[in-house]
């Protein structure tokens, strides 16, 4: 197989002439490894499988650094679902370990549960509710809305102003460079409130890390003898020259229809990842910081994640930024309706699918895209059924 080399102005793919591959796969995150792997193992498809960086698993990319500690090179990925057929395909890949994810928040110089829980209310007021005591004491501080619309809608309707002034409104506007109350509500409602004492960030019947890490597991994923991996390859410098009947890209979606329509917002992160010579950093392995007076938004410590025994410890410090690579689709109306204009040029291009967070621009976690990705995979086999019937 050769390498790919040579500029293309702009995304204008041959399928004239005998394909060489029946997929060209952009982008190996979640998105277009479960479509490799589908495609080549489930309908016996040639695939070409593209990534503009040096290494699979997209977002999820995990290795081991200078110190040995495995560590996530975009930020802590936690896999965590309620999709048992998520689940069960992910586990052909991989065995996984127990881990329930615990995030403390820095606030009023303390780290206290986020999401806010009994303990949260008890420990940063002085107080020894019970389970109902902690129901009526944020009843009693929810300002009602009327029509929730906007994150800020959702929180201070839960818990009133103060808690969300403490919590929600300094980390969002670090996050996202945007006032909560200029944010679809989806984006906080991300975070549920408890009365109880569960101190877990996420509810799904399903949480567990891959044992030996995202990145063994998609390499398992992608090891078959269909799919040809070519990395550090951009879709614009290899698309005249590559041979192929379907393409599916996974990166965003507005690059691929060259901004015609104007740039879609996606927020970016800044990663600081470092190693510090002590055991342990802190006690969980995310904490947040919702203060305006510190840059950055959290810090992880990986080795809750993985479990690992070293004397050393790795950290990701996240600074948010307006510039850089495209991290987060930015959920509010205006977006979405620029979106819209895409979504209906990506319905109306042939033998094009797009999927994933950044393609279908939905603030997406590792499972619903997984999920995204098997349900195109069973349209495009159903319409080979139909071909092939007919
Ligand atoms: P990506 O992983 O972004 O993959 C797209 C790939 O396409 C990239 O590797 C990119 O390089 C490549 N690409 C794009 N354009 C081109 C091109 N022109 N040519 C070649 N290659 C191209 N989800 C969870 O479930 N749990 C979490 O804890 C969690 N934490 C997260 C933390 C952070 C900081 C971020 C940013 C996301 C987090 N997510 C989490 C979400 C998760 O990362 C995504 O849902 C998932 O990785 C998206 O997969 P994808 O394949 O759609 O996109
Ligand atoms: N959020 C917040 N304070 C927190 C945690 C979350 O304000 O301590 C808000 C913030 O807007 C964030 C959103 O809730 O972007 C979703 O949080 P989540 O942890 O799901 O973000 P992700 O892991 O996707 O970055």
């Amino acid at each position: 197989m050769r390498d790919f080399d040579g500029a293309a102005p702009a995304y204008v793919g041959r399928t004239d002439g005998p394909a060489v591959f029946d997929y060209l796969i952009v982008g190996a995150g979640f998105a277009g490894s479960v479509l490799a792997e589908r495609l080549a193992a489930g309908l016996d498809k040639r695939v070409l499988l593209i990534d503009r960086r040096p290494h699979i698993g997209g977002n999820a990319y995990d290795h081991h650094d200078d110190a040995g500690v495995l560590i996530h090179r975009y930020g802590p990925h936690i896999f965590h679902t309620n999709s048992q057929p998520v689940a069960d395909y992910l586990s052909r890949f991989t065995q996984w370990r127990p881990y329930e994810h615990r995030v403390l928040a820095h606030v009023d110089r303390q780290l206290v549960p986020i999401p806010i829980n009994r303990t949260t209310v008890n420990r940063l007021y002085g107080l020894d509710l019970d389970e109902a005591g902690v129901a009526e004491f944020l009843k009693s501080r929810a300002e009602p809305v009327a029509d929730v619309r906007t994150s800020e809608d959702v929180v201070v309707g839960a818990v009133g102003r103060e808690l969300y002034e403490k919590f929600f409104r300094g980390y969002t506007r670090k996050q996202w460079g945007l006032d909560p109350s200029q944010l679809d509500k989806a984006v906080t409602a991300r975070v549920p409130t408890r009365t109880n004492d569960d101190d877990r960030y996420f509810g799904d019947s399903f949480q567990n890390m891959p044992l030996h890490g995202f990145t063994r597991m998609f390499e398992n994923m992608l090891d078959h003898p269909n799919i040809t991996i070519r990395l550090g390859v951009d879709f614009r410098d290899v698309v005249r020259d590559v041979r192929y009947r379907n393409l599916i890209f996974t990166g965003p979606v507005d690059e691929y229809f060259g901004h015609r329509f104007g740039k879609l917002p996606y927020r970016s992160l800044t990663f600081r990842h470092e190693t510090v010579d002590q055991e342990w950093f802190q006690p969980v392995a995310v904490v947040n910081y919702p203060g305006e007076e510190v840059p950055h938004t959290r810090i992880t410590e990986y080795k809750h994640l993985t479990g690992q025994t070293n004397p050393r410890t790795s950290l990701t410090y996240e600074y948010p930024s307006a510039e850089g690579d495209p991290y987060y689709p930015i959920p509010r109306a205006e977006n979405a309706a620029l979106y819209r204009k895409y979504q209906e040029l990506a319905d109306a291009t042939p033998n094009v699918h797009f999927v994933g967070r950044l393609a279908t621009y939905r603030y997406y976690n590792m499972d619903q895209v997984v999920a995204q990705a098997l349900a195109l995979y069973t349209r495009i086999a159903k319409a080979e059924g139909a071909v092939a019937e007919g």
